[in-house]
């Protein structure tokens, strides 16, 4: 799998879904305010049209919002509804045209809608069943719009009135409306391709890095596996080389051979670990523990050691505390740092192990006074593989991934680890864990 090709196909699909996610929301954004300006500008039209449409329906014993009927108001000799009442004063809405249509289809008040209009706007104008009813769009000469109802005159079947009110200004607002939207439509579409595309990148960078880094835990474990294997191969090959030798002549390829066995498979196991941590596949087994006595129980054999090797190890256990973990990780995590300890002081050295409370934590700190780390090395010192002196741990058996298992067990125990330089010289290794 080509890793630039994999991360371009990821990236542009970031991308698309997120430029996909922008527009529906500004789309369901920018649908729902134009919904709403229309209906908004349409209201205060649709509502005296309706209140007119009951009052010729009722004959008059409606107004135009629905309240206090008007007897005489419905008398007009022409048939179109009289002026409503508006709060006890008589009111019409001015823009309201009623047009008059006959049994015949023939507007039959050109007087009242005057000379003028009609020869102008009316003349052309058909009887649309379709509007009666029904509240509507329509427009004159495709210049003028209007909203319209008919309604049939109770009083002469056939007949209607077609009230219609202007709706330029509406029209006008609304048509500004749509372009505004589409112009920032255009506009919001081209910045959500620049975010989507910065969005895309960022998204991909902690995937680039974990990619980086599993290539290169890869290429060193691979590495760390392939010179055990070559040293055996070329013992087992020197062996076969020689049948006629007896076990005693060749005891040192053998010793060999098996102290890089037992790396192989340390190897394998830490890798395994580390495997299993990233997969979070391990479950913790966690059980209340004495700290102090458990740390002294897993330091025990270590004092035997390093005083074996004319090293001084103290402890110092002062928590007097219970604390909930696992006790094979915890088992090893102090054997890693012990370990590392041993492996990293001379002789006359000093390791000392202390354990103690501190503003509700548990302090579990393993120092020495060996041979220190550098400053490089100090910040590195957690990464998977690394080794600050390659030859020197190899030789002690080291493959640099102790520590990297050592980091994941105190989180997974919700804790820290701090390494740190030890005065006059040498290192500590600070933990700390919730009590
Ligand atoms: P290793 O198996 O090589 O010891 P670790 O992950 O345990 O791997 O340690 C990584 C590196 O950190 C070591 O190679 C060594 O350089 C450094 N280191 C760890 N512990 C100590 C220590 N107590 N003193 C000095 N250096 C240390």
């Amino acid at each position: 799998m080509n890793k630039n090709k994999v991360i371009r196909s990821q990236q542009l699909r970031f991308m698309v879904y997120t430029l996909i996610a922008f527009t529906i929301l500004f789309g369901i954004f920018g649908t729902i305010i134009f919904s709403q300006i229309k209906t908004t500008l349409y209201a205060k039209t649709d509502t005296d049209l309706n209140g007119y449409k009951m009052m010729i329906e009722t004959g008059g014993r409606g107004t135009a919002n629905g309240a206090n009927p008007d007897k005489n108001s419905f008398s007009d000799k022409n048939g179109f509804p009289p002026p409503p009442d508006i709060g006890g004063r008589l009111g019409f809405n001015p823009r309201v045209i009623p047009i008059q249509w006959n049994k015949e289809g023939k507007i039959a008040n050109i007087q009242q809608i005057g000379f003028i209009n009609y020869e102008n706007y009316f003349s052309s104008l058909k009887f649309d069943p379709a509007t009666v009813g029904v509240i509507s769009n329509m427009s004159i000469n495709s210049t003028y719009h209007f909203r319209t109802i008919s309604v049939p005159l109770p009083s002469e079947t056939g007949s209607y009135i077609q009230l219609m009110v202007n709706v330029d200004s509406e029209q006008n607002l609304i048509g500004n409306f749509k372009r505004i939207i589409i112009i920032c439509s255009i506009i919001f579409i081209l910045l959500s391709i620049t975010a989507s595309f910065i969005l895309s990148r960022k998204m991909m960078k902690p995937i680039i890095r974990s990619w980086d880094k599993q290539v290169e835990f890869v290429e060193n474990a691979s590495h760390e596996l392939r010179t055990p294997l070559t040293i055996i191969q070329n013992k087992l090959e020197l062996m076969q080389t020689t049948p006629e030798k007896r076990i005693i002549d060749t005891f040192e390829n053998i010793a060999l051979s098996l102290s890089e066995t037992r790396r192989l498979s340390r190897l394998t196991t830490d890798l395994l670990t580390l495997a299993r941590a990233d997969s979070t596949e391990t479950q913790l087994e966690k059980q209340m523990i004495d700290l102090d006595e458990f740390v002294h129980k897993v330091c025990s054999p270590y004092a035997e050691i390093a005083e074996l090797s004319e090293k001084h190890m103290w402890l110092k256990l002062h928590s007097q505390t219970r604390l909930e973990a696992d006790p094979a990780r915890l088992h090893q995590l102090l054997v890693i740092l012990l370990d590392n300890a041993l492996k990293y002081t001379r002789e006359h050295d000093s390791i000392g192990i202390s354990t103690s409370i501190k503003e509700n934590k548990v302090y579990i700190e393993v120092s020495d006074t060996g041979i220190g780390i550098s400053e490089e090395g100090l910040s590195r010192i957690f990464d998977r593989f690394y080794r600050e002196d390659r030859a020197r741990s190899r030789e002690s058996g080291g493959s640099g991934l102790g520590l990297s298992i050592a980091q994941w067990i105190v989180d997974s125990h919700h804790g820290s680890i701090q390494a740190l330089h030890n005065q006059p010289k040498g290192m500590i290794f600070r933990i700390r864990l919730p009590k």
